[in-house]
Formats: structure tokens, sequence, C-alpha cells
């Protein structure tokens, strides 16, 4: 479960018009179940455009991208993000309160589900605690968040949904030292046995990657993990 294909898949940004800019030439991979993924590789070298196929936030333009063997172009999106986590520097979050912003996708679940829920994933005194440090206001107004507190609840509700693809962009900055920590054990708890991309920006990432994906010019320039890689230097 989690396995994630590329076959030959090119973007472009603002196709034929003059700010027309070929970022992905032809990308083709197989991600086995379970696999962590780190992308590396210099600022516009299109890594985050990669993760953006996967989640669907960007049409496919060019070839084709599977999860477990269903062409992406046939899946709903809606089903796709029962599937999948996504965590990024600008996290999804709508004008609802905070718990119904870590309940995302599933609206309909019952305290005692959500609970349930929580504690499956270890998650429940973490979201207890996020509840409970924000005030009235912010309990009631999702979308009045600072970023590190958006992040907070983007990962809450990452732990909640058990993806079987998860999608993490590590510049997880905003947090302060403290949370990140607490964030990067939960982490580190997601990634293990998930298909997981990380746009990875730490050497303990990286090191412990099952495969790094070096993106340059248009595709992945490299691939290993850290002991082939730095076997090849
Ligand atoms: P990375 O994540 O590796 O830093 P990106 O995938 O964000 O790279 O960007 C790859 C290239 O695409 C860059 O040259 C960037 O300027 C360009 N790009 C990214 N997003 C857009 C956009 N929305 N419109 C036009 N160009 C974009
Ligand atoms: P809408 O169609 O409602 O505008 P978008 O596809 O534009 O939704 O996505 C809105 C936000 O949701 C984006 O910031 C994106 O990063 C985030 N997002 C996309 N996929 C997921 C997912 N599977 N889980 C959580 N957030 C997601």
């Amino acid at each position: 479960e989690g396995r994630v294909e590329f076959h030959h898949v090119g973007f472009t940004y603002d196709e034929g018009t003059e700010a027309e800019t070929k970022v992905l030439e032809d990308v083709s991979f197989v991600a086995q179940p379970g696999e962590t993924i780190a992308l590396v590789g210099p600022t516009g070298a299109g890594k985050t455009t990669i993760v953006n196929l996967i989640s669907r936030f960007y049409d496919i333009q060019k070839g084709n991208i599977s999860i477990d063997g269903y062409d992406l172009t046939d899946v709903t999106i809606n089903s796709l993000r029962r599937q999948m986590g996504v965590m990024t520097q600008d996290n999804f979050i709508f004008h609802g309160t905070v718990r119904e912003n870590i309940m995302y996708g599933k609206l309909d679940a019952t305290e005692e589900e959500m609970i349930a829920a929580a504690k499956a994933v270890n998650a429940h005194d973490f979201i207890m605690k996020l509840e409970n440090g924000y005030d009235t206001e912010l309990k009631a107004r999702g979308a009045g968040l600072s970023i590190g507190q958006r992040q907070l609840i983007a990962f809450a509700r990452t732990m909640i949904s058990m993806p079987k693809v998860l999608i993490l962009d590590e510049a997880t900055s905003s947090i302060d030292t403290h949370t990140e920590m607490l964030v990067q054990q939960g982490i580190q708890a997601l990634l293990k046995g998930r298909t997981s991309f990380v746009i990875a920006h730490r050497l303990s990432t990286i090191k412990n990657a099952d495969r790094i994906f070096v993106i340059n010019h248009g595709g992945i320039q490299e691939s290993g993990n850290h002991n082939e890689l730095m076997q090849k230097k």
C-alpha cells in the first residue's frame, strides 16, 4: 500500500506565455510502499512542483502519476486526500474551530471517535495541549492563527488521518524550539512504514532516508541512499 509511480512526468509553468518556465522535463521513478524519499537540490529545481503534482494541488500536464496502480487523474481529489497527508509551509486552514481543522476530512466524527483516532496514533495529549493552549477567540477561528500554530494543526490533522502517503516540506521554521522537538518525534513516527516524500533541509532526514533524489536541471540528477551518494563524490 502506497506505491507511487511517475512515468515521464513533465511540468511547465505558464505554458504558451512569455513567462513560460519549464521545470520538470522527464521524471520517472517508483517509490515502494513504506519508502522515505528525501528530495534535495537547489532552490527552484522543482522539488515543490513534484510534491504538488503528487498531492494533485497541480494538474498533471505530461506523463502519468499513479498510486497503487490507480492513475491520479482518475482518482477524485476527496479520495486522494483521504489517502494522503500533506504538510507544507502554507498549511490549509479554514474558518472553523481548531478542532474542525484538525478533523478535516472527518467532520462528521463524534467526540468519542476523535479521541479514539487521536489515541490510536498516540496524539491525544498533543492535540489536547494544542486545543487548550488557544484562547476562546482562536478556538473559534482557525484562520486567525499564526504560521507556527497552523503547522501544529496541520501536523495533528496528518497524524489523525493516518495517510498511506505523506508529503512533508521540512521548512518548519515557524515552530519554536520546544514544539519543534515534539513535532520532530511525531514526524519520525509518521514516516515509519509510510511512503513519504520529504523536501529535506535537515541532515538527519537526508541520512535516514531510504533514498535521496537530487533534483536538478529538470529531473532526478542522482539517486541513492546517503552512503551511496557520498561514495560517488
Ligand atoms: P524548489 O521547490 O526546488 O525550490 P519549485 O518547484 O518551487 O522549486 O520551483 C521550480 C521553478 O518553478 C522555479 O524556477 C520557480 O520560480 C518556478 N515556479 C514555481 N512556482 C511557480 C508559479 N506558481 N508560477 C510560475 N513559476 C513558478
Ligand atoms: P481548493 O480546491 O479548496 O482551493 P486546493 O486544492 O487549492 O483546494 O488546496 C488548498 C490547500 O490545501 C493548499 O494549501 C494545499 O497545500 C492543501 N492541500 C492539498 N492537498 C491536501 C491534503 N491532502 N491534505 C491537506 N491539505 C491539502
